[in-house]
């Protein structure tokens, strides 16, 4: 028996195979394209001709292919031979809430325990202490698998009972994410257009970084507690900043569709009333999206 499969040897599932094997674990692996076994039987690992045989290896089972349309059809694959009644599942496709939800429901339907996780973290930095995984699922599952999965990350964290909510917590991250990588090239961009150098500008982030992470604790409090109105800077102002960036990246023969956008969203939440909020109080237009409009709750309008 191994301690653990893992099923999928891409970039990523290779980078979990390969911290399992490093922490000494008895890991059999499968990939569709069988070719990808053969480096890993030489480090190893069992490697297995089908997903079956691999799932049937353990009791502890880690997926890592390219979507959960894929999971799904290796793992009907391995149910219909039998095999799936009494594993442990552990999810790490990315994916979104609702899949890890119809999946988690598929996996009991077939007497199969199951955990799902989402992974933040380059496969570089599997096994490292950068790399972080969230796991949601039954607590006890998450005690039985954690001894394994904690050599994947060192930011390995259970985020509770709800099946759904490792995903829902990626997609939240994923938004934040977007943000920051589109707004970090329009900065770079920026920079170009002005002779500047890039790889200083990441530095300056970089040095910035203690002030954003303490903005991201202040933001998660203050919409937690709905209370916006102890503004150190307001929704009125941030529009006003982000709407000169228009100027700017115009000026510099750069692109403005994502200052456009910033501004767009937060002159929208000030047409609704809340430019004297603090800026986190642009939630309100974003939550809002598509129901009522929000009661309008003060009157500050641009200088
Ligand atoms: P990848 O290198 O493209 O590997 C995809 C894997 O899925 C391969 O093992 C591939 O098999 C397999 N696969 C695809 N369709 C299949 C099917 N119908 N049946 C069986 N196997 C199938 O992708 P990756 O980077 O490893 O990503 C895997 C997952 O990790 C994704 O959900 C991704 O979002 C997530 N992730 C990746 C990163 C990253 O930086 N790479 C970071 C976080 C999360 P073949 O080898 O036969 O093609």
């Amino acid at each position: 028996m191994s301690d653990v499969s893992v099923i999928g040897l891409g970039r990523m599932g290779s980078a979990l195979a390969h911290a399992l094997l490093a922490s000494g674990r008895d890991v059999a692996v499968w990939n569709r394209s069988p070719e990808k076994v053969e480096a890993f039987v030489a480090a190893g690992a069992a490697g297995m001709l089908n997903p079956a045989a691999a799932v049937a290896a353990g009791r502890l089972v880690v997926i890592c292919l390219s979507d959960y349309a894929a999971s799904f059809a290796v793992l009907r694959e391995v149910a219909a031979a039998n095999e799936l009644a009494g594993r442990l599942i552990v999810q790490l496709t990315s994916g979104t809430s609702a899949e890890a939800r119809e999946m988690s429901a598929w996996a009991a339907s077939h007497e199969a325990a199951y955990l799902d996780g989402a992974i933040s973290a380059w496969p570089s930095q599997i096994g490292g202490p950068e790399a972080a995984i969230i796991v949601s699922g039954e607590q006890a599952l998450y005690d039985e698998a954690a001894p394994v999965l904690t050599s994947l990350a060192g930011g390995l964290t259970f985020v509770g009972a709800d099946v759904g909510h490792a995903k829902a917590l990626f997609s939240a991250a994923l938004a934040y994410f977007a943000g920051h990588w589109i707004g970090f090239a329009q900065g770079a961009a920026i920079c170009q257009a002005e002779g500047l150098d890039t790889a200083d500008f990441g530095q300056m982030m970089a040095r910035l970084s203690p002030m954003f992470a303490a903005d991201m604790q202040h933001m998660g409090r203050v919409i937690a507690e709905d209370g916006f109105s102890a503004a150190e800077s307001t929704i009125a102002s941030v529009e006003r900043d982000i709407r000169r960036l228009i100027g700017v990246s115009s000026d510099l023969g750069v692109e403005t569709a994502f200052p456009r956008l910033a501004a767009d969203i937060f002159q929208r939440a000030r047409d609704e009333g809340f430019g004297g909020y603090e800026h986190s109080g642009v939630i309100k237009v974003l939550r809002n999206a598509g129901r009522a409009v929000p009661r309008v709750i003060d009157d500050a309008v641009i200088a």
